[in-house]
């Protein structure tokens, strides 16, 4: 069974009883025993319980931009990393003014910083604009660059799809995503999901 396609969610009713064939939560039992015992450790425990505070008491009233905010205040963090994308600097920037109105240090990095040519990566001319001369994007310098500042929260803003990866790999501080890159969505890739024109256009699924 997927969860994706369960529709009797015995899981969410703590009632495994009335689970289906297969239902992971009853097949997989010792991996879920396992996730438990990461809950003991204190950081993953108090991250848990600030998003349990955020999503209560700002359920349906607060944008995700508040949301940050307030999670970043009460977990403690003081010095916040932003990872964006140079086609989103406007955003980063205004970002950047609200995180510092609400008194947070706050460090940024861009895609290009250390100046990282496609060649030195052995990206070919025809996957760049120009030449393998031109500038890429250099998510792990990004992480690596807010690693040193010792950053408590990173925070992406529009990273492309890979790039998003290797930044999330890299970086030491816990990472949460802001935006994500979707160029043809205004940066709203489930419009796509919510959109039967997408669907059908370009996966030939119909409802
Ligand atoms: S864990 Fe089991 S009950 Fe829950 S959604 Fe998945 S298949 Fe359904």
């Amino acid at each position: 069974m997927q969860c994706s396609k369960c529709t009797i969610l015995a899981c969410q009713e703590n009632d495994l009883k009335k689970a289906p064939n297969r239902c992971p939560s009853v097949d997989d039992q010792t991996v879920f025993d396992e996730a438990r015992k990461e809950y003991e450790k204190p950081d993953i425990r108090r991250i848990s319980q600030t998003a349990a505070h955020v999503e209560v008491t700002g359920y349906m009233k607060w944008p995700r931009v508040k949301e940050l905010i307030v999670f970043a205040n009460k977990m403690g963090y003081k010095r916040l990393g932003i990872a964006f994308c140079i086609g989103l600097q406007a955003e980063a920037k205004v970002l950047t003014k609200i995180l510092e109105k609400n008194n947070f240090e706050v460090v940024t990095g861009i895609c290009t910083i250390g100046t990282l040519q496609k060649k030195e990566l052995d990206i070919p001319d025809e996957d760049t604009f120009s030449t393998a001369e031109e500038v890429g994007c250099n998510p792990v310098g990004q992480a690596y660059f807010l690693n040193s500042k010792e950053t408590d929260l990173n925070i992406v803003v529009g990273l492309c799809i890979g790039h998003d990866i290797n930044f999330n790999k890299h970086s030491k501080a816990p990472t949460t995503i802001l935006i994500v890159k979707d160029r043809v969505t205004t940066h709203n890739p489930a419009a796509v999901i919510y959109s039967r024109y997408y669907k059908q256009k370009y996966f030939e699924i119909k409802e």
